[in-house]
């Protein structure tokens, strides 16, 4: 893992203490419990997180793979499917063809995503709002990239929908100069 991929996924890992429903404490059974601590491990395919049981208060510590963990898909037509990662990267790879975006920028955008899903503890999550997600990271790092992107996820419903939001992206390029 290079020092981009670890910088995306330190930004993620941002200490969101939540509760996860279906990690059983080995102590006492109890399902509730509250994540003290989580860090990836094993190249970023597994989380482990440190938790406290809310009946015991013993603690004690979990290895999760990420996919497990992500929520189903809800597609727009209302499908569901399971979490796809290569889909997912695929997809944020196509935006970014011919752009000088590192192949490790695109794989801390989609760690840091993925992560930020299985944190929230969602079972479901719209295809909609992880495109949305993606958008407002690479936004931040190729405008092009974003535009394509955009183009496709939130199929701007109009032509002078997708002219304001490039209006909206050109403006707050004048700003910066
Ligand atoms: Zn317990």
């Amino acid at each position: 893992m290079n020092a981009t991929t670890r910088a995306g996924l330190g930004k993620a890992t941002a200490q969101r203490l939540e509760s996860a429903p279906l990690m059983k404490c080995p102590f006492c059974g109890d399902l509730e419990n509250k994540v003290i601590d989580s860090r990836l491990s094993q190249g970023g395919e597994v989380t482990r997180r440190r938790r406290e049981c809310a009946k015991c208060q013993r603690r004690y510590t979990t290895y999760e793979r990420v996919e497990e963990a992500l929520p189903l898909v809800v597609k727009r037509d209302g499908r569901r499917e399971p979490f796809d990662h290569g889909k997912f990267v695929g997809g944020i790879k196509k935006a970014c063809e011919k752009r000088p975006v590192p192949l490790a920028t695109i794989e801390a955008i989609a760690e840091s995503i993925e992560r930020e899903l299985s944190e929230s503890g969602a079972k479901e999550v719209a295809s909609t709002d992880i495109g949305e997600k993606v958008m407002a990271r690479l936004r931040a790092v190729d405008e092009v990239a974003y535009v394509r992107f955009a183009s496709v996820y939130r199929s701007f419903r109009d032509a002078d929908e997708f002219m304001a939001e490039l209006a909206a992206m050109l403006k707050t390029r004048g700003d910066k100069k």
